[in-house]
């Protein structure tokens, strides 16, 4: 098998590297931060991706590090019960964890942290180290995120758009709200649309909380990181006390603003030796919790093909046919989610579950 270079260290590339890893495929996966620079939010992963990952990771040592969540509630902003659902195995975990666990199975000699990867589509579409010296590779897997250089580089038509939604998300320590929410997702809906308050919990004593905003109301894209605990303080300030309790107690040092984008139409997978993976291949809008696991099914699939195959080409293409419908269905699923939420409450359907499913 020809030598692969992995670009990005993230889900899609330690999962890749890890299935490699496990056919004693020759790689190296290369990674734009430091090793120990791990910042971020956390996942719901449902079962489907809990199953992938229990092939690269000891199950009883994922279960350790996130929390199965058994009922999803979802209530008006002030707390008044509208609907619960029994959730089948959903899981949560902080992106530090599940990265961590992921690349504790990687041989350090086939890592390099702090390494920046460059690629130009005028320059032979060849992977440069940072110092502008070649990598040694016949194979380019690129993990390298939503906002992919290497893939803005090689489809320069390609047109990405803001998404009418931005996410704040924290996660905090705090033993006595862990205890009180046990293993319940909450949710609390503004009547008008376009604002929740999400919880749930990640270990014993570490919650998660997220706030999604429509955008076009709420202009939070245009304050300053060192506003929001004052901006969210006075936009929750009359919802459940749960809710305004948690955010005027949180601590925001590791509070995360994130601007959601997505492709207008996907590029293919794959061009020549260079094949795209994860969100480098598809971002997916948080809505669908679909990004780990699809991540994983990538890495699962693509490595199944470049075994299977005698030649690259046959490989990412069937790689492409066997992931590109299942993606297009989340893309939709996830616009169908995303315009639930912008709309009124009462003008909701039933379908209240915030999860993609094929
Ligand atoms: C707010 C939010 C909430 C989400 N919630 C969920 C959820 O509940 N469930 C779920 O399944 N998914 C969720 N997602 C999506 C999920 O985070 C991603 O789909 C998933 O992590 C896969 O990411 P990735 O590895 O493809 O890319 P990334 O996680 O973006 O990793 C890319 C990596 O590449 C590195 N890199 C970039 N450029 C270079 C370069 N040139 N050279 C070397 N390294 C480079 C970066 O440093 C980074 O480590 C959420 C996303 C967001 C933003």
């Amino acid at each position: 098998m020809n030598k692969i270079a992995v670009v990005g260290a993230g889900i899609s590339g330690l999962s890749m590297a890890n299935y490699l890893e496990k056919q004693n495929i020759n790689y190296h996966i290369y990674e734009r931060r430091q090793k120990e620079d791990l910042a971020g939010h956390g996942f719901l992963i449902p079962q489907e991706g809990i199953e992938y990952l229990s092939q690269i990771i000891d199950p009883s040592l994922l279960f350790e590090h996130g929390s199965f969540l058994k009922k999803y509630t979802q209530y008006t902003h002030t707390g008044k019960v509208l609907a619960e659902k029994d959730l089948n195995n959903v899981f949560a975990i902080s992106r530090q964890s599940l990265v961590n666990l992921l690349a504790q199975q990687i041989p350090s000699e086939k890592i390099t942290y702090g390494e920046t990867v460059l690629f130009s589509n005028s320059d032979k579409k060849k992977l440069r180290h940072s110092d502008g010296s070649d990598i040694d590779a016949d194979i380019a897997i690129i993990s390298d995120g939503s906002k992919s250089r290497i893939r803005r580089e090689i489809f320069k038509e390609e047109k990405m758009r803001t998404v009418r939604e931005n996410e704040v998300v924290n996660i905090i320590k705090n033993k006595s709200i862990a205890d009180r929410i046990e293993n319940d997702f909450m949710k609390f809906h503004h009547e008008d649309g376009g604002l929740t308050f999400g919880i749930l919990k990640l270990s014993a004593d570490t919650i998660l909380w997220y706030a999604q905003f429509d955008n076009e109301k709420y202009r939070i894209n245009e304050l300053p990181v060192t506003h929001l605990r004052e901006y969210m303080i006075e936009i929750f300030t009359a919802w459940n006390p749960l809710v305004s309790s948690i955010i005027q107690n949180s601590s925001y040092e590791n509070v995360h603003l994130w601007c959601v984008y997505e492709l207008e139409e996907l590029n293919p997978f794959y061009q020549d030796n260079i094949v795209f993976i994860g969100d480098a291949a598809h971002p997916l809008i948080p809505f669908t919790s679909q990004g780990v696991t699809s991540a994983l099914k990538d890495s699962f699939t693509l490595t199944k093909y470049l075994v299977k195959e005698d030649n690259i080409e046959d490989a990412f293409r069937k790689y492409e046919t066997e992931r590109k419908p299942e993606i297009e269905t989340h893309i939709n699923n996830g616009r169908v989610l995303l315009n639930q939420f912008l709309l009124p409450l009462n003008q909701q359907t039933e379908n209240i579950l915030p999860i993609s499913y094929k």
